[in-house]
C-alpha cells in the first residue's frame, strides 16, 4: 500500500477574468502550474454583486472540456448550439468545447452568494476537434453519500470506490478519466480512498486546513490551495478539530505537448494559431 503524500502547493491567487469577475485561481495561473490532464482551477466565492454582476460574456473554447460546479448561486449558460442551462447551487455542467463552442455564463441574481469552481480539463489530441456538446446536472441529480463518521460525499465525475463499494458520479466519458469529488468531513473526520497509482491527484480544501497523509505523518494544506499529490494506490485526508470541506480530482495524465492561447488549448503553435484564424473567420464552431 503506497499512501499519497504532500508533493506541492500551487496557492489560489486572487484574480478576475470574464466581465470582471473576481475569482482564485490555483491551476491555470501560469502554464507551469497544472496537473496533466487538469489545465486550470478557478474558485468564485462573494455576497458582494459587484464581484460577480459581470459575469463571462460570449467568448469561445477550443480543445478541452469544462465542469463547472456550484455551492451557492444561480448562473445561466448560453451556447451557440442553442444549449440554455440554469446552473444552482449544487448542480453541474460539463462541456466540452471541441473544436468549438461560443458561449456566456451569466449570474442570475443581483445580491447574495455566489459560490463555485470552474475546472478545465484537457482532451488528447485525437479528440481536439470532435463535436461540441454540453449536459446539465441539476441539483437534484448529483448523487450524494453519507460516510460512517458523518461526513458526505457529492459524486460529480467519474467513478469512486468509497468504504469497499464503487459508487456512479454524475459525468460519465470524461476523455481524459477524470475524478471529481465533493468531500465534506467532520472534526475528527477520516477520508480513504483507493486511486490507479498512476493517476495525478490533487486536493483543494475550500473551507478547513486539511490533513494528507498516513496516520502520524500526515502533512496540513490550508484553505484556497491546490494540494498536488505524489502518485499511489491510496489517499488519505484527515479533518482536526473543525470541519472541513475539500474537492477532490484524480485523472490519467494525457502526456501530450500543450500549447495555449487564452480560450484555446491544443498541441501545437499551429493548431493555436488555426484556432485564433477560424474564430476570426467566424468558423470555429
Ligand atoms: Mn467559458
Amino acid at each position: 500500500m503506497n499512501i499519497r503524500i504532500l508533493q506541492g502547493i500551487i496557492p489560489g491567487i486572487a484574480t478576475a477574468d470574464g466581465g470582471g469577475v473576481k475569482l482564485r485561481r490555483s491551476l491555470g495561473q501560469s502554464q507551469a502550474h497544472r496537473v496533466d490532464p487538469f489545465l486550470m482551477l478557478d474558485e468564485f466565492s462573494s455576497a458582494n454583486a459587484d464581484d460577480y454582476i459581470a459575469g463571462f460574456p460570449q467568448h469561445p473554447h477550443r480543445g478541452f472540456e469544462t465542469i463547472t460546479y456550484m455551492l451557492d448561486g444561480h448562473m445561466l449558460h448560453q451556447d451557440h448550439l442553442g444549449n440554455r442551462g440554469d446552473l444552482k447551487g449544487g448542480g453541474a455542467q460539463w462541456m466540452t468545447a471541441g473544436r468549438g463552442i461560443i458561449h456566456s455564463e451569466m449570474p442570475q441574481q443581483e445580491s447574495g452568494r455566489m459560490r463555485g469552481f470552474q475546472l478545465w480539463i484537457n482532451l488528447p489530441a485525437k479528440e481536439k476537434m470532435k463535436p461540441a456538446s454540453y449536459q446539465d446536472i441539476q441539483p437534484e441529480a448529483m448523487p450524494w453519500l453519507t460516510l460512517a463518521d458523518g461526513g458526505s460525499v457529492k459524486l460529480i465525475a467519474g467513478n469512486a470506490e468509497i468504504a469497499g463499494q464503487v459508487y456512479a458520479g454524475a459525468i460519465q466519458g470524461i476523455s481524459a478519466d477524470a475524478l471529481f469529488l465533493d468531500v465534506r468531513l467532520p472534526a475528527g473526520g477520516h477520508f480513504k480512498l483507493p486511486l490507479p497509482y498512476e493517476y495525478n491527484a490533487f486536493v483543494y480544501p475550500y473551507e478547513g486546513q486539511i490533513m494528507i497523509g498516513p496516520q502520524l505523518a500526515q502533512q496540513p494544506l490550508p484553505p484556497q490551495q491546490a494540494g498536488l499529490l505524489s502518485l499511489g494506490d491510496q489517499l488519505e485526508i484527515w479533518a482536526e478539530e473543525q470541519p472541513v470541506a475539500f474537492l477532490l480530482l484524480a485523472g490519467r495524465p494525457l502526456g501530450e505537448q500543450i500549447v495555449q492561447h487564452g480560450p484555446f488549448v491544443m498541441n501545437t503553435q499551429a493548431e493555436i494559431e488555426q484556432a485564433i484564424a477560424d474564430y476570426k473567420k467566424g468558423q470555429l464552431v
